[in-house]
């Protein structure tokens, strides 16, 4: 056990860095911050920031020697740098978690491997992406192998020209082709896993996207409670069986006729996930904190009825590409039952993160109306 008043190394600055590094500070843990792209929202938090890139074996190595345990809020570190951290303290998840998670090939096909529920889909090498459509039928959504998130990466085809399209723009990049699955729902479960293999899962979280990007969670989700059930023992078998010490997120489609598909891991605090910050027994950063220092899992149950609500970039004024105005924050602040979040992000950009605010409620969807309401008046 990695007791408090140790030091915990994180890789990566952003947001999810941030709220993991005042669950720690709140246990007693120092916290430092490797992230490559100068100071971040983490590093504005933690005990110490080192900027340096990831490749920087010295400045990895020093960070490495700093602290007891090192984790990551960042899925798309390369393997080397994973490897020589692992070689100077215990790392959690394991780079072998990481490698099957960052890349949509790999994780397709461990999916597949292992037996567990996927959307059917087709690999396209160079960008052929004709020949893979042509396998699973339209509409299906063509995604990058690497380096996605947020929706970016991916773009959905509906009829030939759009192929033609896709075709163009991802030419010569490894992609993966999905069937599009009419989904009623989309959930998501974060299981969280000791090294001596105890499992917690959160409860299924409904999430709603707007373009591709998360916008609502809504706890408990919109489904009957044996979908809910099945949902979170299939996130904790996965979760054992990739080994995983530390947290892992769970996307799932609900899909007509009561199957869950899985759509995609992160072995990582997760945005749909942020609602237990305030709703949760115990946050999904302090259960993080937990699972990674091997101490005992706290309850993971909701207090109540839970809406998060995403705030972007988009919520400022814009003008001519420049920002004119910031958000009226009022609404939120005056309402008891709302907390807001901000991460610190000195440049709002549309399509960024910037926070997130909850609405707790005696029921969902009062929860939820209220959470809207609120939204449309930032
Ligand atoms: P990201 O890494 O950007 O989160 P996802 O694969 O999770 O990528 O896709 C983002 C969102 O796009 C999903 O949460 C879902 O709303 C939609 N989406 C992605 N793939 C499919 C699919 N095969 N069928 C239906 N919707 C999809
Ligand atoms: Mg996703």
């Amino acid at each position: 056990m990695i007791g408090p008043g140790r030091a915990i190394g994180v890789l990566g600055g952003g947001q999810l860095g941030r709220m993991f590094a005042h669950a720690a500070q709140e246990l007693g843990y120092r916290v430092h911050v490797y992230e490559p792209s100068g100071p971040s929202p983490a590093g504005a938090v933690a005990d110490e920031e080192t900027n340096a890139p990831y490749e920087d074996l010295a400045a990895l190595g020093a960070f490495a020697r700093s602290v007891d345990v090192v984790t990551y809020e960042f899925e798309n570190i390369p393997a080397g740098p994973l490897k020589a951290v692992e070689a100077i303290v215990p790392l959690h998840p394991a780079p072998g978690v990481l490698h099957v998670c960052q890349n949509r090939w790999r994780e397709k096909a461990w999916l597949r491997e292992n037996g567990f529920p996927h959307a059917r889909y087709a690999e396209a090498l160079e960008g052929d992406i004709g020949a893979a459509a042509a396998q699973l039928g339209l509409p299906c959504v063509v995604k990058t192998a690497d380096f996605g998130y947020d929706g970016k990466g991916q773009m959905r085809v509906d009829t030939p020209g759009d192929l033609a399209k896709a075709a163009a723009i991802f030419r010569g990049r490894r992609c993966v082709v999905e069937q599009w699955v009419d989904f009623e729902r989309e959930i998501s479960v974060i299981c969280a896993r000791t090294e001596s293999g105890e499992t917690r899962a959160f409860p299924a979280s409904e999430n709603i996207h707007t373009n591709h990007i998360l916008d609502i969670s809504i706890v408990p989700a919109r489904v009957p409670a044996g979908v809910a059930e099945a949902a979170r023992e299939l996130a904790v078998r996965i979760a054992d069986a990739l080994g995983v010490v530390g947290l892992l997120a769970v996307e799932m489609f609900l899909a007509p006729g009561g199957a869950l598909i899985v759509n995609e891991l992160a072995p990582r605090p997760h945005n749909s996930g942020h609602w237990s910050i305030d709703g949760g027994e115990t946050s999904q950063f302090e259960q993080h904190v937990r699972a990674v220092c091997g101490l005992p899992l706290g309850p993971s149950g909701a207090l109540g009825p839970t809406v998060m609500v995403n705030i972007l970039g988009d919520a400022w004024a814009w003008r001519d590409g420049a920002v004119a105005g910031e958000p009226d924050w009022s609404a939120i602040l005056s309402e008891p039952a709302a907390k807001l979040h901000l991460y610190g992000k000195p440049h709002p950009r549309p399509g960024r993160k910037m926070g997130h605010f909850t609405v707790r409620g005696a029921d969902v969807e009062s929860a939820l109306a209220l959470a809207r309401a609120l939204k449309s008046r930032l």
